[in-house]
């Protein structure tokens, strides 16, 4: 089959989040299953970094066309990587810059432009090098490629077999515009209704998707359940019951290729289930890069790597910062992104510089030495449509402490310690005091090594590899297809 993947982030060109990681991996094991596929991304000033010397363009010149004057794309051939052919839509004037959507956490102004553009380009990009069986498209930023197809190109010979597939990674985000977008991209007005892109007097790109892909796929099967409710739904509740039939919830596998203990190179020791005394060594490097050397070593260490964003449920964790600190625990933190959350950690760390510690910073390597070093794994999120820290937590055998949402329900298993299963601890309620009971259990148990080792490896033989749910999608495309 063929299938061409459109998306505003993948690895390792443009990454903000677990987008990057999905549209990165999945690719690859599509090509391993015997797939052609095809990866469409914005040119961003960063992408460019991985084209040596001059881009080699595959179109010069597609001719985008707006309400009062064209724009115009080139399509830089980015060769095959793992077998996955790159194409990367060239509109310096629009993508490169130094964000993928805005400086420091905002928007950039054009952001409707920015991806109208790319959406149209892939269409026509595709017409010139080959249309997909499938056009499988990630969140708000190419879900107008599924409303195009139905609608401005309906009637395109060329276009007529292909059929479409849209994954949300996150219903928070819509891309909502103003009114005039629905003019300002050349979709006819009546797309500007409540059954179709219109959503409280806005444009709303995801919703365009939402309504016009052939199936719909979400990254949990929880999550699936939880957008169908006003309380996670973000108001597209209503248009996503509508479609309940056609959507489906596929859990994002992890590249082992990239997080695994026993070979990770990030790590100052390596360690597999078998042999765990390699992470020793990493939870020393760990508090060395945090500063915290005095730690004790029966202390145990808590991590979090995250966006701090108000979806991570830091909110409940502010309101029991002393208790915490007050505990024999370390905790790490590593993140950016909201300056309130930022803030918050930080004056966390300033109050208790034995035993908390945070670093502001997007960074790779680190995030590793987290996962490796940390005994425990802390994700309290409000709502949390997969999670992949989580799932890298239990390879390293660093125990998560989850909140029971979306992926984390879906991944992770309570701890039992007399029947001893389970792969972590997990609460129920939005609730400092329920995230300080599920601490508090994590930290007891931690003081039985023996079961905490058996915890450990428990997680540890736990398979969240492409492969399955890279089949799952074979299935989905194939379901898709045949709706045409
Ligand atoms: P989301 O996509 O909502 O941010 P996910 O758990 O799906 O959350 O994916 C987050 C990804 O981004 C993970 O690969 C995580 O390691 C990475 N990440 C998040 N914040 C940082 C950071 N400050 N430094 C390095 N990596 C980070």
């Amino acid at each position: 089959m063929q299938i061409a993947f459109a998306a505003s982030e993948a690895t390792p060109f443009a990454k903000t989040g677990g987008l990057a990681d999905v549209v990165g991996a999945l690719p690859r094991e599509l090509v391993k299953l015997g797939h052609q596929v095809t990866v469409f991304l914005p040119f961003y000033a960063r992408a460019r970094r991985f084209i040596q010397g001059d881009p080699k363009y595959a179109i010069g010149s597609l001719t985008i066309p707006f309400r009062y004057y064209n724009r115009f794309a080139g399509v830089v051939d980015a060769g095959l990587r793992e077998g996955v052919q790159h194409y990367f839509i060239d509109c310096p004037e629009l993508f490169d810059r130094k964000d993928l959507y805005g400086p420091g956490g905002a928007e950039y102004t054009d952001n409707a432009e920015r991806f109208g553009l790319f959406c149209r380009a892939v269409v026509e990009a595709t017409k010139q090098l080959g249309v997909p069986s499938v056009f499988h498209v990630h969140d708000w930023q190419a879900a107008l490629i599924p409303a195009y197809l139905k609608t401005v190109y309906a009637a395109d010979p060329d276009l007529r077999s292909a059929s479409t597939v849209l994954t949300i990674h996150n219903a928070a985000y819509q891309g909502a515009f103003p009114p005039n977008t629905t003019e300002q991209l050349l979709f006819p007005w009546d797309v500007f209704t409540m059954d179709k892109m219109e959503q409280y007097d806005r444009f709303n790109f995801l919703k365009g998707g939402i309504v016009f892909s052939d199936v719909l796929t979400t990254v949990s099967k929880k999550y699936a359940e939880e957008i169908q409710t006003p309380e996670f739904g973000e108001q597209l509740d209503g248009a996503l019951l509508k479609r309940a039939a056609d959507l489906r919830g596929i859990l994002n596998g992890v590249d082992y290729a990239l997080w695994d203990p026993a070979i990770d190179g990030h790590l100052a020791a390596h360690y597999t289930p078998k042999d765990l005394e390699g992470k020793r060594a990493c939870r020393a490097d760990l508090l060395h890069a945090f500063g915290l050397e005095n730690v004790a070593e029966t202390t145990p260490v808590i991590g979090i790597v995250s966006r701090f964003a108000r979806q991570k449920g830091f909110d409940i964790l502010a309101e029991i910062t002393e208790e915490i600190a007050d505990r024999d625990v370390a905790l790490v933190a590593l993140g950016t992104h909201d300056p309130y959350y930022e803030n918050l950690f930080r004056a966390w760390a300033f109050r208790h510089p034995a035993n908390i510690a945070v670093q502001i910073r997007y960074d790779e390597a680190l995030a590793h030495k987290v996962e490796a070093g940390s005994d425990m794994f802390l994700m309290p999120s409000r709502y949390e449509p997969c999670g992949l820290n989580q799932i890298y937590s239990l390879k390293y055998g660093t125990v998560p402490i989850v909140r029971a949402t979306g992926g984390l329900e879906d991944t992770i298993e309570e701890w039992d310690a007399r029947k001893g299963t389970g792969t972590g601890f997990k609460f129920a309620g939005y609730d400092p005091m329920d995230l300080l009971a599920e601490i508090d259990r994590a930290l007891e148990a931690f003081q039985n090594r023996k079961a905490w080792e058996r915890l450990m490896r428990n997680g540890m033989a736990r398979d969240h590899s492409w492969r399955g749910p890279a089949k799952e999608y074979v299935r989905v495309y194939e379901e898709a297809a045949r709706r045409k």
